[in-house]
């Protein structure tokens, strides 16, 4: 049977996504649901796909597939491409499965030649918008299909109009466009050494083909990367019947937003220009007007674009983004999706949705995505700081940044690369801006609205951006920009604040996140829901209060040597190092107990009863100690300037020491637990501590739960070593202070042997935490502290691995360690408690798996809580929706 790669909109089924894409499919839905949509077809992403496995060549099949369609769309439409008399004008645009706003291209006015721009100035009884529509399809169709930099064509109309003495290009006649069309055609002719197509099925085809190139451009590729798009799924192609936004003052073009995708109110959002096309809108060229004026310049238009919107959020019971035009007086919807949005926007929309009816709870938790909550916890301008601000534009993007300022996105991503922080300040930004907002702390444009690329993208990274900012005169060939009398060169350093569009010159101060009233019920709704505690890694006692306000339910992770690391503490860890002796250790150690001991007290008195894993001092001793280049400079220096003195000596000391504690392999070295097992006067001192101070609190009438964990074990015997140390010490403490204690002893789950050997691990502990960063290290044999600079984002980009697995848990191999860990453990010791302390704690795909191996908790650092939580309820309601799909349904 011959296979279907082309659909016309009202031929295919809803749940046809995947071959249709995102813009297919709801065009398709659209048109099935009554809508006013142009009309036309969609050529599938299979096609798409057999043109890359043809090396891109489009097969006979798909070419007369796309044949049979037009016909279909010509008989519809009563009009025929090429015809010169009555000629049928089409779009040719992309569309993916998974929305990459302007990253692929589109092709407007197709079938435009010599012939049918006279039948369309007849037709249309206007000459002037039919010269203009074919120069505008010559310079896109140059541009896309032709690879002909649009600065040519911008250059030959800005030359044509200085000539005339004309400001814009309203004031050009059908006369003057007759001209600019010869001039650009001369620059194909130039640039290609061939005539431009003047047939329109050729014209077509090779459209078609370079839509399907598109999808490999190069921001199409970083913005996959960036939203984990995989690359194999293709792009579909629609083929609609051309309506003209700009054939007079009763024509527009426009963007809404059934809801506002920056706050999330409820109220139509969005902006239209009069007598324009299609992409002006959001290629941010002209300011548009906001959708608030349509309503007294075109009423019924306004009321009729309002009630398809109600009727899109109904259908789709979410918010929309909505593009549409009006070619005189009369409304068309030429796509729908679903609305890119702030964090903020996103979690009010959900509550609301929940309130007003239109979902339940658990919908509402799967419509936020956990990675941008993270928007939301991060810095703002503290609005006690009064400073008068420089300037002010759209807030197109909450968040407030500071930086030096760039014009150019490469330098951009340059410097970001130096580690410096930078603004990206722009007249406007393209799709090939994009490298600069990653790279930049936020963008500002002087153009362009709130639909304007730079916003639109700006908002999907969660990165602030300001638009439209027009008293920002940007001299580009400068590098600077002025506002009156102020000018700012690149480099210097401005604050922005995207939620209210200001503009302020140098650093201004930031103030700490709050969670909004809705963040709070959202994140209590995860609460009822998730099945999987949520624990933070923290190791004092601002940290454990953040925890706890982020709604941690414990400390999975304390880190005792970050204690350790204090500047004051410095010294006396280095002579605890240092020692030669036993003795001479524990003197240090000595020193070290009653801070160690203070520490813990205050983070026991912080958690209130909470559980609280602290782990015994885990990293090789030489991290501690003075830098040996440096010692060796010193030294050398000494040598010649000083050579008797004292200093000398005493550096010579130290430098013997420290060679003799270095090791070619540290992480594979004197680290972790084999640290207590050399010098188990360390871990005494610090287990000590922790019962000392255990009593002490206990003392205050407060619970404390410890549980104390033993790092890097890959044999039971070590465990089983260390368990008897902390056993005598607790029950020396617990006889002298006539208390009884209530703790736990288990271990960190940090390389492949103790994974492996879990069932006789789990004889000794009471609990595992996965360490997967070390497991990581240890299964895949990649050093975590060089790999990621060194290879591993090599490996990402050209897709040897999906994911860096330092970020997200390798399920097929890491995930098979924990996986075994967990049954083996379990086995042996059913009472045996499970979680996950490494940083994929507080990713979402981790914690899914995390879920479905039955772990009790997974454990990530304070800010990553409250995304955490929200995962956490995802895992639990995806993972029960899927068990009930499974299970027989009975009516
Ligand atoms: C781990 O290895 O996953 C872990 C949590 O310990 P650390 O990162 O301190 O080595
Ligand atoms: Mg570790």
């Amino acid at each position: 049977m011959e296979n279907n790669f082309v659909f016309m909109f009202d031929q295919s089924e809803s749940g046809m996504k995947e071959l249709l894409g995102g813009k297919g499919a709801n065009l398709a839905e659209m048109t099935r649901i009554g809508l006013p949509v142009p009309y036309g077809f969609t050529i599938t992403t299979a096609a798409c796909n057999a043109y890359y496995d043809a090396e891109k060549v489009i097969s006979p099949e798909v070419e007369s597939q796309v044949l049979q369609s037009l016909q279909v769309l010509e008989e519809k439409t009563d009009k025929k491409l090429g015809n010169p008399t009555n000629p049928l004008l089409v779009s040719v645009r992309s569309g993916a499965v998974h929305s990459m706003p302007g990253m692929m291209d589109t092709v407007l006015n197709l079938g435009m030649n010599d012939e049918t721009v006279k039948g369309m100035a007849e037709l249309t009884n206007n000459a002037r918008f039919a010269y203009d529509s074919y120069r505008r399809f010559i310079q896109m169709f140059g541009n896309v299909v032709l690879d002909i930099e649009n600065y040519f064509f911008e250059q030959q109309l800005e030359e044509i109009r200085e000539e005339k003495g004309y400001q814009s290009d309203t004031e050009l006649t059908a006369e003057d466009w007759k001209e600019v069309i010869e001039a650009f055609k001369s620059i194909v002719l130039k640039n290609t050494k061939r005539s431009f197509p003047q047939d329109p099925k050729e014209q077509l085809f090779l459209t078609i083909q370079a839509v399907f190139d598109s999808w490999n451009n190069k921001r199409a590729i970083l913005y996959r990367r960036l939203h984990q798009i995989p690359g194999h799924l293709g792009t579909a192609v629609n083929i609609q019947s051309m309506v003209f936004g700009n054939m007079g003052e009763d024509s527009g073009t426009g963007v809404a937003f059934t809801r506002n995708p920056s706050t999330g109110e409820s109220k139509l959002y969005g902006e239209y220009l009069i007598n324009a096309q299609g992409e002006d809108v959001v290629a941010g060229i002209r300011t548009p007007q906001p959708i608030a004026t349509l309503k007294d310049e075109m009423p019924d238009v306004y009321q009729q674009l309002v009630n398809t919107c109600q009727l899109l959020e109904d259908h789709y019971k979410d918010m929309q983004d909505i593009e549409f035009t009006v070619e005189r007086g009369k409304l068309f919807i030429l796509q729908t999706r679903t609305g890119k949005r702030t964090a903020q926007a996103a979690i009010r929309i959900a509550v609301e949705m929940v309130k007003e009816k239109i979902m339940d709870q658990r919908e509402a938790l799967l419509r936020v995505d956990p990675d941008q909550l993270n928007q939301l916890l991060h810095h703002r301008i503290d609005p006690e700081y009064k400073r008068e601000k420089l300037a002010a534009g759209l807030p197109a993007s909450p968040g407030a940044a500071t930086g030096q300022v760039v014009f150019d996105a490469d330098e951009a991503d340059k410097l970001s690369k130096e580690g410096k922080k930078v603004i990206l300040v722009r007249p406007e930004t393209t799709p090939d801006d994009i490298h600069g907002i990653v790279a930049a702390q936020a963008t500002v444009t002087s153009r362009g609205g709130m639909t304007s690329h730079a916003a639109v993208v700006a908002r999907g990274m969660g990165k602030a951006c300001i638009c439209g900012c027009d008293s920002l005169k940007i001299h580009l060939d400068s590098k600077q920009f002025a506002v009156g009398d102020t000018t700012v060169n690149q480099g210097e350093i401005i604050t922005i604040d995207g939620s209210t569009g200001e503009i302020f010159l140098g650093e201004i101060p930031m103030i700490e996140p709050e969670l909004s009233d809705e963040f709070q019920l959202l994140l209590r709704w995860a609460d009822e829901e998730r099945k999987i505690g949520v624990r933070a890694n923290a190791d004092n006692p601002t940290d454990a209060a953040k925890a706890l306000e982020f709604g941690a339910g414990g400390i999975g992770l304390c880190r005792t040597e970050h204690m350790f690391m204090d500047a004051s503490r410095i010294p006396t860890v280095q002579s605890m190092i240092l020692s030669e002796t036993t003795t001479e250790r524990k003197e240090s150690l000595d020193q070290l107990l009653p801070m160690q001991q203070q520490d813990f007290e205050q983070i026991f008195e912080t958690m209130q009863g909470h559980p609280i894993t602290i782990r015994l001092l885990d990293p090789p001793l030489h991290e501690f100690m003075p830098d040996k280049e440096e010692l060796l400079v010193d030294v050398t220096k000494l040598q010649i300037t000083s050579p008797d003195s004292n200093e000398l000596q005493e550096k010579q000391t130290l430098l013997r020491k420290v060679r003799l504690l270095e090791e070619s392999n540290p992480m594979l070295g004197l680290r972790g637990c084999r640290l207590g097992m050399i010098h188990p006067e360390i871990y005494e001192m610090q287990i000590l501590a922790i019962f000392q101070a255990m009593s002490n609190v206990m003392k205050k009438g407060i619970t404390v739960k410890p549980e104390i964990m033993i790092p890097l074990v890959s044999h039971v015997n070590e465990l089983k070593e260390m368990r008897e140390l902390v056993i005598r010490i607790s029950q020396h403490v617990q006889t002298e202070t006539g208390l009884a204690f209530d703790y736990l002893i288990g271990t960190m789950i940090e390389t492949p042997r103790a994974a492996l050997t879990a069932d006789q691990i789990a004889e000794e502990a009471d609990f595992f935490s996965f360490g997967t960063n070390d497991l990581t290290q240890t299964t895949f044999g990649f050093s975590r502290d060089d790999a990621e600079g060194k290879f591993l984002q090599h490996y990402v980009d050209s897709d040897v691995l999906k994911r860096n697995p330092f970020v997200s848990l390798d399920q097929d191999g890491v995930g098979k360690l924990v996986e075994n860990g967990v049954k083996l453990g379990k086995a042996t010791n059913p009472a045996l408690k499970t979680g996950i302390c490494g940083e994929h704690g507080g990713e979402k795909e981790s914690i899914q798996f995390c879920f479905d191996l039955g772990l009790e908790y997974v454990s990530c650092s304070p800010f990553r809580v409250p995304s955490a939580r929200l995962a956490a309820a995802q895992s639990t309601i995806r993972s029960e929706r899927k068990k009930s799909r499974k299970e027989p349904q009975y009516s």
